[in-house]
């Protein structure tokens, strides 16, 4: 049966905008030793726009831009939306046949249009061409902005890069900066690429990152923080982050997440505001002096 005092902390956090699935949850947060977020939709706003756009010279970048708008149209990643947004008018053509539609979580969407192979995602989805490398210095750049690039290849040949900007989320660092003050230690797991990933972590003010993490690869260093810290909890709101959610002592979802990392969750902050967590690690610090 449930505690009394537990039972009160949960209806007090819950009129806070944090859901506790379960009065253990509350019992184990003032336990924990270090927490893992994820980038997009946590410690970002998970809202990106399109900043830049650059085209190899040889590319008819009308074309481009229809069969981009074709492509990341069947995607519902947030990458995608931004996308499909910035893409205008003009560019949608709804009798481009695109075939053989694949989206691998993590790393971005692939079809055939016209007889072509087009990849719109991260660098280490294809193959890339070493030939092909005007686009090395502009991708550097543009990922110390902190952007996130999205590269467009046609037949395995890089053809366009796309830069995005998500704006960490206004609470972010003082959300950080109240983890840290209370001896936990913070890192950043992404599937986004090494620079990037620095640069967020720098202006989020972490204690570290790790960049091109897969959903299984997030898993992996759970455990690794796991055997380090004893008792971790991990913050997303992605289909890429459920299996973390799982693994993590405590895993705590974004409210405004996907159904599968609400459903995955042992907490979730109703109005994705991260700092709530602190509040909550409070309340389960007195709850257990109340209880013990
Ligand atoms: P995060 O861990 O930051 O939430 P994801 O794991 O969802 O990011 O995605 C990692 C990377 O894969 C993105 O930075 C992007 O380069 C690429 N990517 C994934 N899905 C898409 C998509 N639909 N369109 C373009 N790029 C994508
Ligand atoms: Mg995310």
């Amino acid at each position: 049966s449930i505690m009394p005092a537990t039972l009160s902390a949960i209806s007090n956090a819950a009129r806070n905008g944090i859901l506790f699935k379960g009065g253990v949850h509350i019992e184990n947060l003032s336990n924990v030793k270090a927490i893992a977020l994820d980038k997009t939709g946590t410690l970002t706003n998970g809202t990106p726009h399109v900043t830049d756009i650059h085209f190899a010279k040889e590319i008819d970048e009308h074309y481009a831009l229809q069969v981009i708008n074709a492509i990341e149209k069947e995607s519902t990643h947030p990458l995608a939306q931004a996308i499909v947004n910035y893409t205008k008018e003009e560019q949608r053509r709804s009798d481009l046949l695109v075939e053989n539609m694949q989206e691998e979580v993590g790393k971005g969407v692939s079809a055939t249009i016209d007889g072509d192979n087009w990849v719109v995602g991260s660098g280490n989805f294809f193959n890339q061409r070493s030939d092909a490398d005007w686009y090395n210095a502009i991708a550097e750049k543009l990922a110390t902005e902190a952007k996130t690039v999205v590269y467009i290849a046609k037949n395995n040949e890089v053809v366009g890069l796309i830069a995005l900007k998500d704006d960490v989320r206004n609470d972010t660092i003082k959300a950080i900066q109240s983890f840290k003050k209370a001896g936990i230690h913070t890192i950043m797991l992404t599937g986004d690429n090494e620079t990037t990933a620095q640069a967020i972590a720098e202006e989020a003010q972490l204690d570290g990152y790790i960049a091109n993490c897969m959903p299984a690869d997030k898993v992996t260093e759970i455990k690794k923080l796991k055997e380090k810290y004893t008792h971790v909890a991990m913050i997303g709101d992605g289909i890429n982050d459920a299996p973390a959610l799982a693994t993590a002592d405590i895993g705590i979802a974004m409210g405004a997440g996907t159904d599968v990392a609400l459903e995955t969750a042992d907490i979730i902050l109703i109005k994705n505001k991260l700092k709530k967590i602190t509040n909550a690690i409070q309340l389960s610090t007195r709850m257990n002096r109340i209880v013990k």
